[in-house]
């Protein structure tokens, strides 16, 4: 694929060449251009990843593995070319380290059961921090639940940022996980989790790093951030749902038993005994999403095809654009204000629910997220039943977010 970036000499990132590719973003909504600000939930799937996986249903399509047919052989390739691509994307050391799962929810279960379940005593720590989804706050519960283990929330500051000197002054030698967010998906706070993950490695415990909410904005390297295990979701990252990855480092996954039990996930069974397949394949149970991975396979492609620099050079300044004029509107506040954030702005406005505000700018054709955003312990500090979250992609632009902030303008006259 051509190089998105650098198409104009004036510009660092040529927004309308990426937006071509993304058809959805030319469709109108209540008669008006779609302004899809909800990037954080889901993004949206460039052209080159809907012919892939419109091509696999047309041409490929069969189960995987146990075929000896062509299809089966062609679908097979297809799906372990994704996870090639995979392990390039966050430079894992082999496809062994590469799980497919339904996304970072199920990562993060996989990894509960898995590697937790057997490790925890009675009286062991892990150690989250305050500004988790619950995708990285119910799994630990229950896996604490499951074992006597002590769940235990790292503070956040008034700015929304989790500060390592806070987070190693509950490290102790009970502590053996440390799980956390890479960035926040209520607030957009990126954590220091390289800092985060070496001081957690100097006392001996255990690292997940939930990537959710960064592989679509940065450039993730594992094996330099040093985690035992990252997770993420093909549909935050322009693939389709229902697929993503657990990248886990080959020494643990290797003395993990499997979670799930099925097919695919055994050499052989008899009434007496299984013996298990080998990594990746003993975390695999079962059909996988085939169609899926192949679409989060051109996701990859696609993003790679980016300058990600400019892009995220780009997303920067539709942050700092989003700051400075939302920051302007009487009664708004921006909750989550930390130096280091993503490209999202969650906001409250005085007088109006941010329900209603989703609904009004939803009549603008203006998409945003309306909630507590799965983080409810984020609401609870900050005081808040809900927040109104904008959450910009590479393809959203600076006009869009005046659009935006005069929507909101809008609403405020509604409701004054
Ligand atoms: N972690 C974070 C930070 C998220 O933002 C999300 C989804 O919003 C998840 C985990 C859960 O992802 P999924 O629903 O794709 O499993």
């Amino acid at each position: 694929m051509k190089n998105l970036a650098l198409t104009h000499p004036d510009l660092a990132f040529d927004v309308e060449a990426a937006r071509r590719h993304f058809p959805i973003l030319s469709r109108t909504v209540h008669g008006r251009p779609l302004v899809y600000l909800d990037n954080g939930a889901s993004t949206q799937r460039p052209q080159s990843v809907i012919d892939a996986v419109n091509d696999y249903e047309r041409r490929h399509h069969a189960n995987i593995h146990r075929g000896v047919h062509t299809l089966s052989q062609e679908a097979t390739a297809l799906y372990e070319s994704a996870r090639d691509r995979l392990v390039r994307f966050v430079n894992a050391r082999s496809r062994t380290e590469i799980i497919f799962v339904r996304g970072t929810t199920e990562a993060i279960n996989l990894v509960t059961q898995s590697y937790a379940r057997p490790a925890l005593q009675p009286g062991d720590e892990v150690l989250i921090t305050h500004l988790e989804h619950h995708a990285n706050i119910v799994p630990w519960q229950m896996v604490c639940a499951q074992t006597g283990a002590k769940l235990v929330a790292a503070p956040m500051t008034a700015q929304g940022e989790i500060q390592l000197e806070a987070v190693i002054a509950l490290m102790n030698p009970r502590t053996r996980i440390l799980a956390c967010a890479h960035v926040s998906n209520a607030l957009g706070t990126v954590l220091p989790v390289r800092r985060l993950v070496a001081a957690a490695k100097a006392r001996a415990i255990t690292t997940l790093v939930d990537g959710a909410q960064a592989v679509a904005h940065m450039a993730v390297d594992v094996r330099d951030l040093d985690c035992d295990f990252y997770t993420f979701s093909s549909h935050k990252m322009y693939g389709p749902t229902g697929v993503g990855v657990l990248y886990g480092r080959e020494q643990l996954l290797e003395r993990m038993p499997p979670w799930q039990g099925g097919g695919d996930m055994i050499l052989a069974v008899t009434f007496e005994k299984t013996t298990y397949n080998a990594l990746p394949y003993k975390f695999e149970a079962g059909t996988p999403n085939i169609s899926g991975a192949v679409g989060l396979g051109a996701a990859v492609d696609f993003l790679s095809s980016l300058d990600r620099k400019a892009a995220h050079a780009h997303e920067d300044a539709l942050l700092h654009h989003a700051t400075a004029v939302l920051g302007r509107i009487p009664g708004l506040r921006i909750i989550g204000t930390a130096p280091q954030k993503a490209s999202l702005v969650s906001f409250v406005v005085a007088g109006v629910h941010p329900h209603d505000l989703g609904t009004i700018l939803d009549e603008d054709g203006i998409a945003v997220r309306t909630g507590h955003h799965c983080a409810m312990p984020v609401m609870d500090f900050f005081k808040l039943p809900a927040t109104a979250r904008a959450s910009f992609a590479f393809y959203n632009t600076i006009d869009e977010i005046d659009k935006l902030a005069a929507g909101i303008e809008r609403a405020r006259k509604i409701f004054a």
